[in-house]
C-alpha cells in the first residue's frame, strides 16, 4: 500500500509500505480519505522538531492527524462498525502524569500524538487506538477532517470560560472555587468575543463562538480570510495599527474591551496588544504558537485583574463537541477547503501549503 513518508526533514518521498493486517487488540485499521495540512505538520516536515518536545526519534514518520478516514477493520471496538466514517481524535495521553490526573491530558508531556509521534494519516490504511476514533454520521470527508482543527477551537473557548468545560475538559473553572473568574453559569450569549487571526483555528472559533450566540469581531490582515470569518458568523471583521483598532473595539464594546480575546495568529506582537485591549476582569487566550519574545507590562494584570492562559490540543470531550459544531455548520464550512491534492502528491501539498498563499485557506491530501 502506498504512504507518504517523511523520511528526512524536507524529504517526503511515495513508498510502498507494508499493509498493518488485521486489527490488533484495542486498536481499528480505518482507510484514511482526506487528511488536512496544518501549521503544526511543517515543523516535523522541516526538521523544527523542538516545538514539538524533546529527543523523541521523529523520523521515517507518515504525517497527517487530521483525519477522515472509514472504519476497514474494528477489531474488538465496540463504538465503531466496519464503514462507519470517523474522525481522529489524535491525541494519546500516559494517564499518569500530573495534567492527566487533573483531568487534562491535552497537556501531557508524555503524549502521542497519531501523525507526529505515531505514524499518521497519509497512507492508504492506518491502525489506530480505538480511543482515537470517533464516528461522525454521514459528514462529508473535509469535513470530518476540520473535526481535529475544529477541537482546538472548542477547546480555547471551554478555557476562556465562554462555553462550559466537558466532563473530562479543562476549563479553569471546574474544580477551583470562583475567585472572579468567569462564572460557568454565564452564558456566552451577547458575549463579545476578539479572534486574532483568520487562518483555519482562528476561523474555526469565529464560528464556534458565533454558535455559541457570542457577538465577534475577528482580525487579520488578508481580506479573503476576513471575509470568511464573516461567513462564519463574525459581527465585525478588521486589520488596523494597534492604536486604530483599540479605538474601534473599544468603541465597538461600548468603551471597556473585550472580556474574552483569542489569539490564533502566533504573532508575537498580538499579546502585548491583546493586555492592553482586553477588559478589565477579562481573559486573554493564546493558542497560536510563537517562541519569540516580547515584552509585557506586568502592572497591567493587577491592575485590570486579567486572566492570561493558554490553550493547547482538546480533549476528548471537546472532541465530540468538535464533531456537533461542524455537522451543523457543514455548508459555511465548505468554503475553508480551499485546495485538494493526491497522496502521490503530497510533498508537493505541503511546499504549496508553507508558501502560505493567500487564497489558500486549508489544503488537504485525498487518500484512496
Ligand atoms: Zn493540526
Ligand atoms: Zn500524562
Amino acid at each position: 500500500m502506498l504512504a507518504a513518508v517523511t523520511r528526512s526533514p524536507g524529504e517526503m518521498v511515495l513508498e510502498d509500505v507494508s499493509d498493518p493486517g488485521p486489527a490488533r487488540a484495542g486498536n481499528v485499521i480505518v482507510r484514511p480519505e482526506a487528511v488536512g495540512i496544518c501549521g503544526s505538520d511543517f515543523h516535523l516536515f522541516s526538521g523544527d522538531v523542538g516545538a514539538l518536545s524533546g529527543s523523541r526519534h521523529f523520523y521515517p514518520r507518515i504525517q497527517g492527524h487530521e483525519v477522515s478516514a472509514i472504519v476497514a477493520d474494528p477489531g474488538d471496538a465496540a463504538t465503531v462498525n466496519e464503514y462507519d466514517r470517523v474522525a481522529i481524535w489524535p491525541l494519546l495521553p500516559c494517564g499518569s502524569c500530573y495534567p492527566c490526573r487533573a483531568g487534562r491530558p491535552n497537556v501531557c508531556p508524555r503524549f502521542r500524538l497519531v501523525g507526529v509521534h505515531l505514524d499518521g494519516g497519509l497512507q492508504q490504511r492506518l491502525e489506530v487506538p480505538a480511543s482515537t476514533v470517533f464516528g461522525v454520521g454521514d459528514l462529508d470527508p473535509d469535513c470530518t477532517a476540520f473535526v481535529e482543527p475544529a477541537s482546538i477551537a472548542v477547546h480555547a473557548l471551554a478555557r476562556g470560560g465562554l462555553t462550559r468545560p466537558g466532563p473530562d475538559s479543562s476549563g479553569p473553572t471546574r474544580s477551583e472555587p470562583d475567585h472572579g473568574g468567569p462564572d460557568p453559569s454565564n452564558l456566552a450569549a451577547k458575549k463579545q468575543v476578539v479572534v486574532f487571526g483568520a487562518g483555519p483555528i482562528g476561523l474555526a472559533v469565529t464560528l464556534a463562538a458565533a454558535a455559541e450566540g457570542a457577538r465577534v469581531t475577528t482580525v487579520d490582515p488578508v481580506p479573503a480570510r476576513r471575509d470568511l470569518a464573516e461567513r462564519l458568523g463574525a459581527e465585525h471583521v478588521t486589520w488596523a495599527s494597534h492604536a486604530t483598532l483599540k479605538d474601534e473595539i473599544t468603541h465597538w464594546t461600548g468603551g471597556d474591551g473585550p472580556p474574552l480575546i483569542v489569539e490564533t495568529s502566533g504573532e508575537t506582537t498580538v499579546l502585548p496588544q491583546a493586555v492592553d485591549l482586553v477588559s478589565p476582569a477579562g481573559r486573554v487566550v493564546v493558542v497560536g504558537m510563537s517562541s519569540d519574545a516580547v515584552p509585557l507590562r506586568p502592572g497591567a494584570f493587577p491592575e485590570k485583574e486579567i486572566d492570561v492562559i493558554g490553550s493547547s490540543c482538546a480533549t476528548a470531550a471537546d472532541f465530540q463537541a468538535a464533531i456537533i459544531l461542524v455537522r451543523a455548520n457543514r455548508a459555511s464550512l465548505a468554503a475553508l477547503f480551499s485546495h485538494h491534492f493526491p497522496l502521490t502528491r503530497a510533498a508537493e501539498a505541503f511546499e504549496f501549503a508553507m508558501n502560505r498563499p493567500p487564497d489558500a485557506i486549508k489544503v488537504l491530501v485525498t487518500v484512496n
